[in-house]
């Protein structure tokens, strides 16, 4: 893939940019080996002083910064600067909690008298250079919940990101050098995929985390499983979104359109699956359909606009296949199910709902990153469950129940690393993220994002 700004909305290629030779991959990896050394032997308070100066420029600098992010994937406006004020909240909360999430660990009183009286801590030591291989789809965000722990933590980072969003790439990078943010701890590499195997098996980096599709999380883990180095894999997901009786409809049904189109129906926690108990199954269906159809679809930058278009040609061609696999094979389109008859060009794709998938289609199985959802009739909870189980993926999962028995079950049998009730999958630096199965292993967020890429060393006193 060219490293270039495309812009979705138009097909136009604005900028095309030079991969690093490989001179210029080796300063990076010096320059990064070189300032983990000191940098491992800062103190939180200075960590947390330049990571609070990267959030105030990033607030600062979010119009700015918004534009480059819809130009290069799409993204609407509104939703590109609320990613840039997520992502300083991001780093705030890390500014403030990095500390206290990595102080000194002590056994309890009875394992010290049970253990004959040992002197003994849990100390929490950054692992080294960490390479991060990260997608388009939100390019502030799936970088900063990386770099925000991994730096208070007192790692360096190298980025590598998708191809098509350099210019967020290197902003990135700039952002945490004007920070203050030493020389070396935080840096760009604007390489293609096939370079990232010969970075990861350098001796210089200790570990990666790969968010992105499958395959790519697939080849990282097999490279960094031959070199023995640790990783984090955020892949995809077909998450489900269940409606039962005691739900209130309504919402749900409003919900369920945001759930599934935001970020133009590009993020890997979308609802995809909905899952729809028989006694409500035809009224959620209608309001669900007819609220799809009423998004306006449209130029991202302009104000208004619900779902702008695909990142990228090679995107829509797959969701189109998707769909037409699925008719083919019978199902039926509630709504959409083509390119909108208006835009002459740029990547777009209507809102979509399929009735009567079947484990024969393709979708049922594989991840749909467009606006399109499948609509299932569900009899009870039994069934409800065992559908939605029933995929590769196990990102999480949304519920619309009222019904405090029904959420029992549903907390304890969903195969997803997150179960949300009564609303959609969002994530907050205060919980941890990431999935089960195929979506991944490993968290980001939270105290255990942070202690992802430690070594937790055992400190003990004869
Ligand atoms: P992708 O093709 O896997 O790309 C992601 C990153 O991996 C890019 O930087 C890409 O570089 C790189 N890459 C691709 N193939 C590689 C390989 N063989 N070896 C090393 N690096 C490789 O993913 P995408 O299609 O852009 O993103 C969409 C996917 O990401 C969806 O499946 C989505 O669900 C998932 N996702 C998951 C999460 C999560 O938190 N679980 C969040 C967001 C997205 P190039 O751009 O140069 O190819």
């Amino acid at each position: 893939m060219p490293i270039a700004t495309v812009n979705p909305a138009t097909g136009e290629t604005l900028k095309t940019f030079d991969a690093f030779t490989a001179e210029e991959v080796e300063q990076r990896l010096a320059r990064a080996e070189a300032a983990f050394r000191e940098y491992r032997t800062t103190g939180f308070d200075t960590r947390a002083d330049l990571m609070r100066a990267a959030a105030a420029l990033l607030e600062k600098e979010q119009d700015e910064i918004a534009r480059t992010m819809t130009t290069e994937m799409g993204k609407t406006l509104a939703a590109a600067r609320a990613e840039a004020v997520k992502c300083a909240k991001a780093m705030r909360w890390y500014a403030e909690r990095a500390e206290g999430l990595l102080a000194d660990e002590y056994p309890s009183p009875h394992d010290v008298e049970d253990s004959g009286g040992i002197a003994a801590h849990v100390r929490y030591r950054p692992l080294g250079v960490v390479l991060a291989v990260m997608p388009w789809n939100f390019p502030l965000w799936q970088v900063v919940r990386f770099a925000a722990p991994a730096l208070m933590a007192g790692n360096v980072g190298l980025l590598k990101h998708a191809s098509n969003v350099p210019q967020t790439a290197l902003y990135l990078g700039d952002l945490f050098r004007r920070a203050g943010f030493p020389d070396g701890c935080f840096q760009t590499l604007l390489i293609g995929s096939a370079e990232v195997e010969k970075v990861l098996r350098d001796p210089r980096v200790a570990a990666a985390t790969l968010t992105g599709s499958e395959p790519a999380g697939r080849a990282v883990a097999r490279v960094a499983g031959d070199e023995v180095k640790k990783t984090v894999l955020e892949l995809g997901g077909s998450d489900p979104y269940i409606v039962m009786p005691s739900a209130d409809l309504a919402r749900a049904a409003q919900t369920a359109v945001t759930a599934r189109t935001q970020n133009n129906g590009q993020s890997c926690i979308a609802a995809k699956r909905f899952l729809a108990h028989d006694a409500v199954h035809d009224d959620f269906a209608r309001r669900f359909t007819d609220a799809m159809a009423a998004l306006t679809v449209g130029d991202p930058m302009r104000d208004g606009t619900d779902v702008g278009p695909l990142s990228s040609e090679q995107g829509r061609a797959d969701l189109e296949e998707l769909v037409d696999d699925a008719t083919a094979k019978g199902a039926t389109v509630l709504c959409g199910g083509r390119r909108p008859q208006k835009a002459t060009r740029g990547w777009y794709y209507e809102p979509t709902v399929l009735a009567g998938v079947t484990p024969a289609m393709r979708i049922h199985h594989e991840e749909a990153f467009g606006p399109v959802a499948t609509l299932y009739r569900v009899a009870d909870l039994d069934a409800a469950v065992a559908l939605a189980n029933d995929t590769p993926f196990g990102l999480s999962s949304n519920v619309w129940t009222n019904d405090p028995e029904e959420q029992r079950r549903f907390a304890a049998d969903l195969e997803a690393g997150g179960v949300f009730f009564n609303g959609m999958t969002a994530s907050h630096p205060a919980m941890p993220f990431g999935g089960v199965k195929r979506s991944g292993y490993g968290r980001e967020l939270a105290g255990h994002g942070i202690h992802e890429f430690c070594n937790a060393t055992t400190v003990w006193y004869g």
